[in-house]
């Protein structure tokens, strides 16, 4: 036997510590309490208000952004997000600004008076992320890259998880589970859109998975519409749907002028766009009951 090693015995003991609890996802799972409100600054997200999360998929221009936020404010938006470090598929787009979009974002994020959010990409970025930024986000791309959750779970910043786009609920909850165990409570899952067989829009909403989550876990859930489908005049619609199947809030991509935007142009809503959507997402969803009211009474 070589120094050290291990006895029969103890290989046993070692081997029940390692083994999966009955409950593989024990500080995730809604059992161990009830809702979680995760706050950002000043914004309770998983309480009693849906909130409403905006801005450009990447920052582009002090101009650009501090307009975005301004806008997005005025309409009634709680958060501004914007990607300074942007995972796209190929090499040759746009890249995103880095340190001088995280600058231009918080100067925004400031001068409406809006918490920021913003992607990590990578664990060599966290710390001056962390400098700019009041959540972070783990993007669909890198929601199974484990040693970022877990310098994530060490910031004690608000994360945002976006489930990976061929991720089952099951491995999703389980990236939630390496940041809590990693010492962050501070998590708020987002679905959006994942891979089926279907390509007529970019991903499919799986609105279901939300509701089952909801079940699942004390997290709070927010969907992205805007990833979820890649098109413009869906978003209303499918954010609407998100609120009615439980989600606490939406995140949405907006842009002065969707036309030119260096990422994700089709998906961008205008301020215009984006105002007409925080009016649909305040009109009553008790209409169905109202009209019910109104056919007994005639
Ligand atoms: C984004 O939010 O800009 C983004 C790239 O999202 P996802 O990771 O969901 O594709
Ligand atoms: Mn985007």
């Amino acid at each position: 036997m070589l120094d050290g090693g291990a006895t029969g015995k103890n290989l046993k003991e070692n081997n029940s510590q390692n083994a999966a609890p009955k409950n593989a996802l024990p500080l995730v799972s809604r059992k161990k309490q009830e809702s979680t409100i995760v706050w950002v600054k000043n914004v309770a997200i998983g309480g009693s208000e849906a909130v409403v999360m905006a801005g450009p998929c990447s920052v582009e221009s002090r101009e650009q952004v501090v307009s975005t936020a301004l806008s997005i404010k005025q309409s009634g938006a709680v958060v501004l997000r914007g990607g300074a470090y942007k995972p796209r598929t190929s090499p040759y787009d746009f890249q995103g600004l880095g340190v001088e979009g995280l600058r231009l974002l918080r100067e925004a994020g400031d001068i409406a008076d809006l918490p920021v959010i913003t992607e990590v990409m990578s664990e060599e970025d966290v710390e001056i992320i962390c400098d700019y930024a009041d959540m972070l986000q783990i993007g669909a791309r890198n929601m199974q890259n484990f040693a970022l959750l877990r310098k994530l779970a060490r910031t004690r910043k608000p994360v945002l998880l976006k489930r990976g786009a061929s991720a089952t609920v099951k491995e999703w909850l389980s990236a939630a589970e390496y940041l809590l165990h990693g010492g962050n409570e501070a998590v708020v899952l987002c679905e959006r859109g994942i891979k089926t067989f279907d390509n007529s829009l970019r991903n499919t909403l799986d609105l279901a998975s939300v509701a089952l989550v909801k079940e699942m876990t004390h997290l709070p859930v927010i969907v992205d519409p805007s990833h979820a489908t890649g098109k413009r005049s869906l978003i209303s619609a499918t954010a609407k749907a998100a609120i009615a199947v439980g989600a606490d809030g939406v995140i949405v991509e907006v842009h002065p002028n969707p036309e030119i935007a260096l990422s994700d142009s089709a998906q961008q809503l205008t301020f215009q766009g984006f105002a007409g959507l925080m009016e649909n997402l305040r009109v009553p969803l008790r209409s169905i009951l109202v009209n019910r009211e109104q056919a007994v009474l005639a």
